[in-house]
């Protein structure tokens, strides 16, 4: 990006510019309205969106440059002190760029508004003319690991993303030019065409774990194909180049760009090479040992089924982050081409994922609070693309580890006794050269996802993907176009076109306030009884007509009050759940009681390996009436596409 651009655009403290907003403050006001409403007090993805915006506008401070600490040690030692070092900024922080677009959309929220526009212009001016997003790396920034500018092949893609979200969510034409550049710059200067495919190679000049996919002014110490998917960081090449076509292929669907899609074309078809699915017979001990401190993404294990081709159902083993990340692209640009034989691969790949953890929850993978926002993100977009539904997934994943991963206010006492009596922590840890910050780290984690099921520590890696995943699920739980509305997850949920009042789980009742919806479909969750589902219009009983799992209102007319009732279940649950990361305390695997109200985990027993996750919600929930608050609601018309 040119520098007099920029200055010219956002001038003074606009930030950003947004077409006449009249400056940053302006900006969420412009894009929708506010009104107090008085709501029963249940699972409210926007009030957790506001906790997200407040926990990443927290960690900007003038004197670091609005860069974003990586880490937050709340157990190491006292005091708990946030990390920054390695690709904090290259990699992680246009992860949390692309949520704070999402989190103001859904919130209205106007926190930090003026410290989040200078974080975007500092990191707006990292693009370079060759369109790459450059990390300044130089000798006085220890912590960044390169003494000299970088971009990391992970950070484009999500860079990419950011932008893509930020050009829709401001209007901004500067977002189409520093994206169509971006898009040049991946294309012809960092991947390598070969036949019909591309991809980005794997080393550069530096060698160590998280560098060595960095991208310098010398260009590629060698451009070798990678020869399998272990060989990438983290024990993954999917991990920091899976994701880059499904960006590509959305770009493409907004604005046309050709030779974005081209580029994700080619993209797939390396991403797509059997030799990268159900590659657990063709890895050789050199590559099993290279996986081995990774083998918590899980581990590896085991052959497929007999008679299973499992490289043609997209099955896999490794890292999970990686693979889902790379379904999604797959799937973005299955969509962007009609490509139907990709589509099923992906939607094999999303229910061969789901079959591992503790997936009646949503507790997956190494348990990372990211990685079941991304499943989260697949799930929606496969559902509402249509390839699958998967509605009742996303409601079990986001009443449980999709929210609860989350750091609330109320995890503040445990977290600040996680540090007490502990000596000062050691100057070095995990990595040399870090700077750190010990000012307030409990207040900023707040709204953060935790990086294990401990809530221990918050990273810059989960706290973005967890956000999002909130997004994903409020985004998709409620759809409308010509009139009509798709209620998909019975969630509390403010829009332009109806509003919608969940008691579940205390109780049995929904209501749904129409403004202007003509028809309004409403999925009922699957545990429903529904010989005894009532549903009113106002005072009148309605007859309930099924679609599926939908029932169907027509006729509505503006204000009118729907009122859904069906007996609230309760059951108990057995299930065996593995210890899914190493350091966890307890047994190898343990069955667990569980308690649910519906979809909502209310009890388990034992508690999930010595985790705080879960202690609450037992006494929350001993009620069978809701409690009612009073709050204020934010709507807005605008959807992205993401
Ligand atoms: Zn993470």
């Amino acid at each position: 990006m040119k520098q007099g651009e920029h200055a010219q655009q956002s001038g003074g403290n606009a930030g950003p510019s947004n077409e006449g907003s009249g400056g940053a403050s302006g900006l969420p006001s412009r894009l929708g309205e506010y009104y107090l409403d008085t709501v029963p007090d249940t699972l409210d993805l926007a009030e957790r969106g506001q906790l997200g915006i407040g926990h990443f506008t927290s960690l900007l401070e003038e004197r670091l440059g609005y860069e974003m600490p990586i880490m937050a040690h709340l157990a190491v030692g006292r005091p708990p002190f946030m990390q920054y070092i390695l690709n904090d900024i290259g990699t992680c922080q246009p992860k949390a760029l692309e949520a704070m677009a999402f989190l103001r959309l859904m919130t209205g929220s106007k926190v930090g508004l003026d410290k989040e526009s200078r974080m975007v212009e500092m990191m707006a001016l990292m693009l370079g003319d060759d369109g790459l997003y450059w990390v300044p790396g130089s000798p006085d920034k220890t912590w960044l690991g390169i003494p000299e500018p970088f971009a990391a092949v992970h950070g484009q893609g999500r860079m990419l993303r950011a932008m893509i979200a930020w050009y829709q969510y401001t209007g901004d034409p500067a977002w189409k030019r520093r994206i169509d550049r971006m898009v040049e710059g991946l294309d012809k200067v960092l991947s390598v065409h070969k036949d019909d495919y591309a991809y980005f190679p794997n080393h550069g000049f530096y060698d160590e774990e998280y560098l060595r996919s960095c991208f310098t002014h010398k260009g590629w110490k060698d451009q070798i194909e990678p020869k399998n998917e272990k060989a990438g960081e983290e024990g993954s090449l999917f991990n920091h180049q899976g994701h880059m076509p499904g960006a590509l292929a959305t770009w493409y669907q907004l604005t046309g760009n050709e030779q974005s899609l081209r580029l994700s074309g080619e993209l797939v078809r390396f991403l797509t090479k059997p030799k990268f699915w159900a590659d657990i017979s063709t890895l050789t001990p050199a590559d099993l040992a290279a996986y081995a401190p990774w083998q918590q993404f899980p581990a590896i294990s085991g052959p497929e089924y007999p008679a299973v081709i499992g490289a043609e159902h997209a099955h896999w083993q490794g890292h999970i982050h990686g693979h889902i990340n790379t379904l999604r692209a797959l799937l973005e640009y299955a969509l962007a081409t009609d490509d139907e034989r990709l589509k099923a691969f992906v939607r094999d790949g999303y229910e061969w994922t789901r079959q591992e953890g503790f997936i009646r929850i949503g507790y997956i993978g190494d348990g990372q609070g990211c990685g079941l926002g991304r499943l989260i993100g697949l799930a929606v977009k496969l559902s509402n693309a249509g390839v699958g539904d998967y509605w009742e997934d996303i409601d079990q994943y986001i009443r449980n580890q999709g929210t609860e991963m989350q750091i609330m206010p109320d995890d503040r006492e445990y977290m600040e006794s996680l540090s007490v009596g502990k000596p000062p922590p050691p100057k070095t840890y995990a990595l040399p050269g870090d700077v750190r910050n010990t000012d307030h780290v409990i207040d900023k984690v707040i709204g953060g996802f935790g990086g294990h099921i401990i809530k221990d520590s918050v990273w810059l890696c989960c706290s973005p993907h967890g956000n999002m995943g909130l997004f994903y699920a409020w985004d998709g739980g409620l759809r409308y176009d010509e009139g009509t509305a798709r209620v998909n997850l019975l969630l509390n949920r403010a829009s332009p076109w109806v509003d919608i009042y969940s008691y579940i789980p205390y109780e049995g009742k929904v209501i749904l306030k129409n403004k202007e919806s003509r028809e309004v479909l409403v999925r009922m969750p699957l545990w429903i009884d529904r010989q005894q589902l009532q549903v009113r219009v106002g005072s009148s009983p309605v007859a309930n007509v099924w679609l599926g799992n939908y029932i169907r209102l027509r006729d509505l007319k503006p204000r009118d009050v729907v009122t859904i009732e069906f007996p609230m279940r309760e059951s108990t649950e057995k299930w065996t759940v593995r210890k899914l990361h190493r350091f966890l305390k307890g047994p190898e695997e343990e069955v667990c009681t569980c308690r649910f109200k519906g979809n909502t985990l209310v009890e388990m027993s034992p508690d999930l390996f010595g985790s705080p996750l879960y202690k609450g919600r037992a006494k929350q929930y001993q009620i069978s009436k809701a409690p009612m608050r009073q709050v204020t609601r934010f709507v807005t018309p605008k959807v992205l596409t993401w």
